[in-house]
C-alpha cells in the first residue's frame, strides 16, 4: 500500500507537471489549485484504479505541486520549476493531519491512509504540533517518515569567535584556525565492490530482475556513504555554530571543485596514458556521493539563524593565491597543493589555511558593512533541492 501511495502521488504530480507544461505566453492562466483538485476528483470517478488509492494522498500531491510552483515564482527562492518524478530513485508521499503516537521507548506509530497505524523506529522527539508527515523510500529501499519541525537552537554562548572556512580539495575543509576536517569517503573495498557491480549491471538485460538486484546493491553502498557524509555535515555544522559567532564560507559552485586525478603517462609511449584506477574511484566519490558542501553550508546557516550566530558568504576569487601577510596576489605564491610561500614577502603557511584566513578577512569586511547579522542568503545547495524528494530524518 505504501508503494501504491508513492506511485499515486507520483502519477498525480506528473500529470500536474504535464498540464503546466502546456502553458504558453498569451494563453491565459492554467488551472488553479481548486480547479486541479476538482479535476482530480473527476479523474477518480472515471478511473477505478485511481479511486482505489487514497484521495488524501493524491490531493496532497497536488498541494505539494502548488507549493513548488509558488516557490518557483518566488524571486527570493532559488527553487527551479517542478519537474517530472521518476519511478527510479527516491519515492515518497505526504500525509496530512498526522496522527502519531508512541508505543514504546523504541517504537512509534503513524496513521497512514488505507494502511492504518504503521510502526516506525522512534529516533527523536516529535514537534509539539504535528502538521504533515512525509513518508519516503530511498533507492536502497529504506522507508523513513519525517515530521517537519523548526530547527532547534544549538546550545551556545556568544564568544565573539569568528572563523573562515576554505573548502580545500586535499583535506576537504580547513578553518582559519588551521583545523582540518575530512569528509568521509568511500573505502577502497566498497569502491571495488561498487565498480564490480557497475560492470555487472552493464552486462545485464534491461528490465530484468537480476539487474534490479544489482541496482539495489549499488544503492545500498551509496546510501551507506551518503549517510556517513550527512552525519559528518551535521556534526561539523553544529560544532562550527557552537564555537563561533560568525562563520564565513566562500560562494562556490561545487561543480567546479571536483579534482581530477593525475593522469598516468605511459613511460614507453609518450603521449599515451595508462588506465588510472584513481580516476574511477574519484568518479565514484563524485558521482554516487555528490558533494556535501551545499549540505554543510545550508545546515550551518539554518543552525546559525536558530542560535543567534551569523553565516556570511564571500567571493572566493584569488583566496588561494593571495598572501595574508602582504596582500600580494600571484599564482606562484602557491608553491604546491599544500604549501603557500609568498614571492613578495616570503610569508609561509599551509595553503588551505592561508586561503581560509583570506576568506575570514573578507567575511569580516562584509559583516562590518552590514551589521544586521545573517543577511546573506545561502547558495543554492548543489542540485538536490529542486524537484527531488527530501530525505526523511
Ligand atoms: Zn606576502
Amino acid at each position: 500500500m505504501l508503494i501504491q501511495h508513492c506511485g499515486d502521488a507520483r502519477f498525480v504530480w506528473n500529470l500536474a507537471v504535464e498540464q503546466q507544461s502546456w502553458w504558453r505566453p498569451g494563453r491565459g492562466n492554467g488551472p488553479g489549485a481548486a480547479e486541479r483538485q476538482r479535476q482530480l476528483s473527476e479523474a477518480r470517478d472515471a478511473e477505478p484504479w485511481l479511486r482505489a488509492g487514497s484521495s488524501a494522498v493524491q490531493q496532497q500531491a497536488l498541494r505539494d505541486f502548488d507549493r513548488s510552483m509558488a516557490a518557483f515564482f518566488d524571486k527570493e527562492n532559488p527553487a527551479g520549476k517542478p519537474t517530472y518524478r521518476s519511478k527510479h530513485g527516491a519515492q515518497g508521499f505526504v500525509i496530512r493531519d498526522t496522527k502519531a503516537r508512541r508505543v514504546s521507548r523504541r517504537w512509534g506509530e503513524v496513521f497512514v491512509p488505507k494502511c492504518g497505524y504503521v510502526r516506525f523506529r522512534w529516533t527523536r522527539d516529535l514537534p509539539d504540533k504535528l502538521g504533515m508527515a512525509r513518508v519516503t523510500c530511498d533507492p536502497s529501499g529504506r522507508w523513513h517518515v519525517s515530521f517537519p519541525a523548526p530547527q532547534p537552537a544549538v546550545d551556545r554562548q556568544p564568544t565573539g569567535a569568528v572563523v573562515g572556512i576554505d573548502r580545500g580539495v586535499r583535506t576537504a575543509l580547513v578553518t582559519s584556525d588551521g583545523q582540518h576536517y575530512r569528509v568521509p569517503r568511500i573505502s577502497d573495498g566498497r569502491a571495488a565492490r561498487y565498480l564490480a557491480l557497475q560492470r555487472r549491471l552493464a552486462r545485464q538485460q534491461k528490465g530484468s530482475r537480476k539487474r534490479e538486484k544489482t541496482k539495489q546493491a549499488m544503492a545500498r553502498i551509496a546510501a551507506g556513504v551518503t549517510d556517513r557524509r550527512r552525519d559528518w555535515a551535521e556534526k561539523v555544522s553544529t560544532k562550527l555554530v557552537r564555537d563561533h559567532d560568525l562563520v564565513v564560507f566562500e560562494k562556490l559552485k561545487t561543480r567546479n571543485m571536483v579534482r581530477k586525478p593525475k593522469p598516468k603517462p605511459d613511460p614507453d609511449q609518450p603521449g599515451v596514458f595508462l588506465p588510472n584506477r584513481a580516476r574511477q574511484k574519484a568518479g565514484l566519490n563524485r558521482g554516487i556521493l555528490g558533494s556535501c558542501w551545499g549540505l554543510l553550508a545550508g545546515r550551518t546557516e539554518q543552525k546559525a539563524v536558530a542560535s543567534g550566530a551569523a553565516v556570511v558568504y564571500v567571493d572566493p576569487k584569488h583566496t588561494s593565491q593571495e598572501c595574508r601577510a602582504c596582500g600580494h596576489v600571484a599564482s606562484e605564491n602557491r608553491e604546491s597543493q599544500a604549501v603557500f610561500r609568498c614571492v613578495n614577502c616570503g610569508h609561509e603557511d599551509h595553503a588551505d589555511a592561508n586561503a581560509a584566513r583570506n576568506i575570514l578577512a573578507r567575511g569580516l569586511a562584509v559583516s562590518a558593512q552590514a551589521p544586521g547579522h545573517g543577511a546573506s542568503r545561502p547558495q543554492k545547495p548543489a542540485k538536490a533541492a529542486a524537484g527531488t524528494i527530501r530525505r526523511a530524518a
